[in-house]
């Protein structure tokens, strides 16, 4: 039997109900797992592990770092993870340590619910039980499981608040779909070296979302001198307003002078952001900005963090953040 580490850091699958709602309470979570899921010993030898207890709002860069670190530990012990997430954020999660996991080869699921598993009908045990199941196959690299299908984790995105079917993948195929059989499309990449982790994010950066009427009054007034980065929510295939008072190439021209990363991604979740269409979209690439290309907004964002970590050097890092690095962008 393959051995499991069940990593527990929160969310909606380990919560319980309280009143119209549903809240953390770690003493009847405990109960919770082994009453309603007890055959999950069937599939894998399974160890948990709580390794912080919040809902996933709560979590940033720290409570990556610790879970990165916690797979790092455990690697040689196990054959595969999973973690129980909550759903707000775990795309980001995903996202990061997709970029933090270096020449991963063992499977790391992350998986949760939209309903409690101790509430009667709940997604939680079917999530759970084709997570273990995919823990155990040879797949190497970041996952999420819901639904019945497997996403790359740094390609998913949260789409639905109250569906069961909570993710998409919308720019790239699940990598397995589970029905009566588990149909895998994935293909593993060529692991080169020895597992290792590649921890640490920096914040400098936002996410601006561009809109009808933005006021670039409150832009070109913005302290910028401690910000590294922008993510730049663009419309379409990369389009700003760029006419009148709410022309924002000045703005970009400020950030541009004052060493700020602009990277643009578009506010559509499907296709790749293509700068070179339209006028609009050629103003911004001449703003000196580059692009997300098909990337997510949780991958863009993480990638971003990841890199003004690793690097000091502004050309460096854009040039990096335009290559595939963990399968997160179509080349
Ligand atoms: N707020 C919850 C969380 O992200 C939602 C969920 O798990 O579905 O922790």
């Amino acid at each position: 039997m393959k051995n499991i580490l069940l990593i527990q850091t929160g969310g909606t699958i380990a919560m319980s109900a309280k009143g119209d709602g549903v809240e953390l309470d770690p003493v009847a979570w405990s109960k919770t797992l082994k009453e309603r899921a007890p055959q999950l010993g069937e599939l894998a030898e399974i160890h948990t592990f709580p390794l912080f207890f919040e809902d996933s709002s709560d979590l940033n860069h720290t409570h990556w770092i610790r879970l990165a670190e916690c797979i790092h530990n455990y690697y040689e012990e196990y054959d595969g993870f999973v973690i129980l997430h909550g759903t707000d954020t775990m795309a980001f999660t995903a996202s990061a340590l997709s970029f933090s996991l270096k020449n991963l080869a063992k499977p790391v699921i992350f998986t949760g619910s939209q309903v409690p598993l101790a509430s009667i009908r709940s997604d939680a045990r079917r999530n759970l039980i084709n997570s273990i199941e995919m823990a155990t196959k040879d797949l190497r690299e970041v996952a999420i499981c819901f639904n019945d299908h497997v996403y790359r984790g740094n390609r998913a995105t949260k789409l639905s608040i109250g569906d069961f079917d909570a993710f998409g993948s919308p720019n790239f195929d699940p990598l397995a779909v589970i029905g009566l059989e588990i149909k895998s499309h994935y293909m593993n990449p060529p692991v080169s070296g020895r597992f290792e982790i590649q921890t640490g994010f920096s914040n400098e950066l936002v996410v601006l979302t561009v809109f009808p009427s933005l006021n670039t009054d409150f832009l070109m007034k913005m302290d910028i001198s401690k910000l590294r980065a922008i993510i730049v929510r663009s419309f379409g295939s990369g389009n700003i307003p760029t006419k009148g008072d709410f022309n924002l190439l000045p703005f970009m021209k400020r950030c541009r002078e004052q060493g700020v990363i602009l990277s643009v991604i578009s506010q559509a979740d499907h296709d790749a952001v293509k700068l070179s269409t339209y006028p609009a979209g050629r103003a911004v690439l001449k703003a000196g900005a580059i692009s997300c290309g098909d990337m997510t907004l949780e991958a863009s964002l993480t990638k971003m963090m990841w890199l003004l970590h690793q690097y000091e050097d502004k050309a460096t890092i854009e040039t990096a953040f335009t290559k595939n690095l963990a399968g997160e962008l179509t080349p």
